[in-house]
């Protein structure tokens, strides 16, 4: 079927697989019926492609079923290997409105989104929502952190960015949109105040996170978590080395890490490894880096995802869990 019958659709989990396993995270998927979309094609309504599963499932939030919405990056594909598919280009050339995160999180679709001759607006989310972003050193050069929308203050300002952008591809529409926006942004709030309180629950010498990939460091800061290292840097383009391994083992004695985290689709062999070596426990749950869960996981959603990683983190360090449940705004 061609991603053109559905209205909100994402493509099936069909690529990916790296051959040398530093295949990074991502993950596709959004609220409800994304993938089992029923609704009846309308050709009249405005055709949207967003890259990442993150900003699919937030303009699925805000835009409900006013827009045909494809979302490019699949379940378990890492966007900072993905390579753009033929149906991809197709997807681009009919766009109205085309939503990447930016940042190089997506490098193969970014080129492509730059290359394709279309009069769709071409919005990079990420860097309007958060113009200074984290940056870090990493072989000698300085790199921006691309995944922005670990802190949900920062997945606010995303709503804002889709939003106003569809109300400009949609003005009769605004409205919806615009109190969409606002609940959203009622939840996201709620469930920044929620994370703090969970973190708050573990002992303070244990707030400390190791994760395959460097991905959570806009969490971190947020949250007051030290990150002790990563097996590999900011993308998952480099297979680590056994000499870093080795350091990032030590490092992890020194500050007597209780827990180190596997993450979603990136080989567990690397975090084993490491574990291994450091003699520390590896958490059963991984955390949801590079994109949401799969149909049918604690990850499906923005919102579902954020919760997610902060009961792995939280129950891997020592803390209480709680259900998060947001109060429906009025
Ligand atoms: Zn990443």
């Amino acid at each position: 079927m061609s991603r053109k019958l559905l209205n909100i659709n994402c493509l099936p989990a069909v690529m990916f697989a790296l051959s040398i396993g530093v295949v990074g995270c991502g993950n596709q998927a959004t609220s409800t019926s994304f993938t089992q979309s029923t609704t009846r094609v309308n050709y009249n309504l405005p055709q949207v492609v967003a890259t990442t599963s993150i900003l699919c499932d937030l303009t699925k939030q805000i835009a409900r079923n006013t827009v045909n919405l494809t979302c490019l990056i699949p379940p378990d594909a890492d966007p900072h290997l993905y390579q753009p598919k033929p149906e991809d280009r197709t997807a681009l050339e009919q766009a109205n409105l085309i939503l990447y995160n930016g940042y190089n999180l997506e490098p193969g679709l970014i080129k492509l989104i730059k290359a394709t001759k279309s009069n769709a607006s071409k919005i990079a989310v990420a860097p309007i929502a958060v113009p200074q972003p984290q940056k870090f050193r990493q072989s000698g050069n300085i790199v921006t952190d691309p995944h922005i929308w670990h802190n949900p203050k920062n997945a606010i300002r995303m709503v804002e960015v889709i939003s106003r952008n569809l109300v400009k591809l949609e003005p009769s529409n605004a409205e919806t949109y615009n109190s969409n926006q606002i609940k959203i942004n009622a939840e996201l709030t709620q469930l920044d105040s929620w994370i703090k309180s969970r973190i708050a629950s573990i002992p303070t010498d244990k707030r400390t996170l190791v994760t395959p990939h460097n991905a959570l460091s806009y969490y971190t800061k947020a949250y007051g978590l030290s990150l002790v290292g990563s097996v590999e840097g900011i993308s998952t383009n480099k297979r680590p080395t056994d000499t870093q391994v080795k350091n990032l083992a030590k490092k992890i004695q020194q500050t007597k890490v209780p827990t180190i985290f596997p993450e979603t689709a990136i080989n567990s062999n690397i975090i084993q490894s490491v574990a291994a070596a450091a003699t520390v426990k590896v958490a059963e749950r991984t955390l949801y880096t590079d994109g949401l869960g799969d149909v049918g996981t604690d990850g499906e959603t923005y919102q579902n995802m954020m919760a997610a990683n902060t009961r792995t983190i939280v129950e891997g360090l020592g803390g209480t869990y709680l259900i998060f449940q947001p109060k429906a705004s009025k």
